[in-house]
């Protein structure tokens, strides 16, 4: 029985094998323009060190975005354009802060402003309070703390929450996965992007983490606090800053995400008995403009299949502790540098390769979402070109090396991505795997699964991204392997490539097996929405 099923795969993987027609001859000029005429590391520097951070509706972000169909057409590409959505918030950015202790010690603070918060009025100084909310409250429960404690708010600098122990790990991680394990996975049908973590269940009759947040930050603003000060809660001056999950800036106090250590510190200090006060001066700024954002896509017309497509992007926005460089600079600079290397060898593609950057992945897939349903709408809703899509390829998780492909579809589907992507081994890429899977998760190829078209996720080498650089302070150009990037752009071009260029589309669910969609979640409360 075994043998038999074994026996029929390896007949399928041949025969399409033979109907691949790999072109060898394209896949090296593909390896030689993308490494010895890479533009990766130049594209990553401009979109880190020139525009980032990049944050949805800033002027950064449309400067990325209109720096990328500048730089696209020079390239050759046609039809480069800033495609314009509904985002509905102001745009926003930290323009500068600094933060002090000034009694009992003199030293700075190191911290990150968290997004959508309002600038201090010059410098706000005052003493430190630590106030610490009942865990999981039930909404009375909450509501009588802070009636007893509103009056400890008045000009004071408020520390909410108990410092965060983060002891010393003795943990090694692997920076880059093993083949085995690389193949392990992509047989158990892993998927090829970062996911979205699981919504911890709401508790019968607790807050939930935002709804807390909603009930304090009116009573800081109502009770004269002078800002709110978070602890990062984690290990070596890492912070993490989110957004003001209101967007109004007038419906919060100035908020910062403290390193732990300066809150350990402070908490400790106040624990003696001592006094301690603190300064903070934020400027930060509001755009009403950026209600509308931007997709950038451009594009290499196809010949005799020009009105299908073949995608691939990765999200242009960032969050604004850093650049932005691993999330996700590094996936739209591998977009770029793919088409770039296919325009440079003068290939002409069969069918049309569009490449798309987009903008606000960070607040929920919003840009991939506004496209996906502008141009192909859904399976069960389908616009016109809702079956001219061979597939769109994302990456998005930071800097390491492609390992494999997930892909939204049939077996067949990945049979295919299998035979493409084989002559890359070499490169650390093992495979690829099927998924039925239309649940939104982490990343932008997620929102053509949900619609029922065929994403493609990029497995990658984690390298240091969810342990260190991921929507932290420290997601810099430094952070970028320029080697992985350039390896990276290569399978992206190759892959892409063929598959403009294969006789049939790739295969996808035949209608009556298509599964079902599936309601978006809510993110969970205290965790990021996406990745
Ligand atoms: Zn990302």
């Amino acid at each position: 029985m075994r043998l038999a099923a074994f026996t029929a795969l390896a007949l399928t993987a041949a025969l399409l094998n033979a109907e691949e027609r790999i072109d060898t001859e394209v896949n090296q000029k593909i390896r030689k323009e993308a490494t010895e005429g890479s533009q990766v590391m130049k594209t990553l520097h401009v979109l880190t060190d020139r525009y980032g951070p990049r944050l949805t509706g800033s002027p950064n972000h449309e400067a990325a975005a209109k720096w990328a169909a500048a730089t696209m057409t020079e390239w050759g590409l046609k039809n480069a354009k800033l495609e314009p959505w509904s985002f509905g918030h102001a745009g926003w950015l930290n323009e500068r802060a600094a933060g002090y202790i000034t009694s009992p010690v003199k030293d700075n603070l190191v911290f990150e402003v968290l997004g959508w918060t309002p600038s201090t009025k010059g410098t706000a100084a005052g003493a430190a309070v630590l106030l610490v909310p009942p865990e999981k409250p039930a909404k009375e429960e909450l509501t009588a703390w802070l009636n007893e404690n509103k009056g400890k708010l008045k000009g004071k600098i408020v520390l909410l929450g108990k410092p965060v122990v983060v002891p010393v790990s003795f943990t090694a991680t692997n920076k880059r996965m093993e083949d085995d394990a690389v193949r392990k996975r992509l047989e158990g049908g892993a998927r090829g992007g970062p996911q979205r973590p699981e919504a911890p269940k709401p508790e019968p009759g607790k807050l939930t983490a935002a709804q807390m947040t909603e009930m304090i930050d009116p009573w800081l603003l109502a009770n004269g606090a002078l800002v709110k000060v978070q602890d990062a809660g984690m290990a070596h001056g890492m912070v993490r800053a989110f957004q003001n999950r209101t967007y109004d800036v007038a419906k919060t106090v100035p908020t910062v995400i403290l390193r732990n250590e300066d809150y350990g510190r402070i908490a400790r200090l106040m624990g003696d008995g001592e006094t301690v006060t603190l300064e903070f001066n934020i400027q930060n700024r509001t755009y009403p403009e950026g209600k509308t954002t931007y997709n950038v896509v451009a594009e290499i017309p196809g010949t005799d299949k020009a009105d299908e497509v073949v995608m691939l992007g990765g999200h242009l926005d960032s969050w604004h502790s850093a650049t932005g460089a691993t999330d996700n600079a590094a996936g739209s600079a591998v977009m770029m540098e793919a088409v770039r290397v296919i325009q440079a060898l003068g290939l002409k593609p069969r069918r049309t390769i569009r490449v798309a950057l987009w903008s606000a992945e960070e607040q929920g897939l919003l840009g991939s979402k506004a496209y996906v349903k502008t141009h192909f709408g859904t399976f069960e809703e389908p616009k016109a070109d809702f079956g001219k899509l061979v597939g769109y390829v994302n990456l998005d998780s930071g800097t390491g090396r492609v390992r494999g492909a997930s892909v939204f579809g049939p077996a067949e589907a990945a049979t295919v991505l299998k035979v493409v992507l084989a002559p890359f081994e070499d490169l650390g890429v093992m495979g690829a795997s099927a998924s039925t899977s239309r649940r939104e998760g982490g990343t932008d190829s997620t929102s053509f699964n949900a619609a029922g078209l065929p994403g493609i996720g990029l497995m990658q080498d984690p390298i240091e991204y969810f342990g260190q650089t991921w929507h932290t302070n420290l997601d810099t150009y430094e952070r970028i392997v320029p080697e992985d990037v350039m390896k990276a752009s290569t399978v992206v071009a190759a892959t892409v490539w063929h598959l403009a260029n294969r006789d049939g589309m790739l295969p996808r669910f035949e209608n009556e097996k298509m599964p079902a969609p599936v309601k978006p979640e809510t993110p969970p409360p205290s965790a990021p929405a996406t990745r």
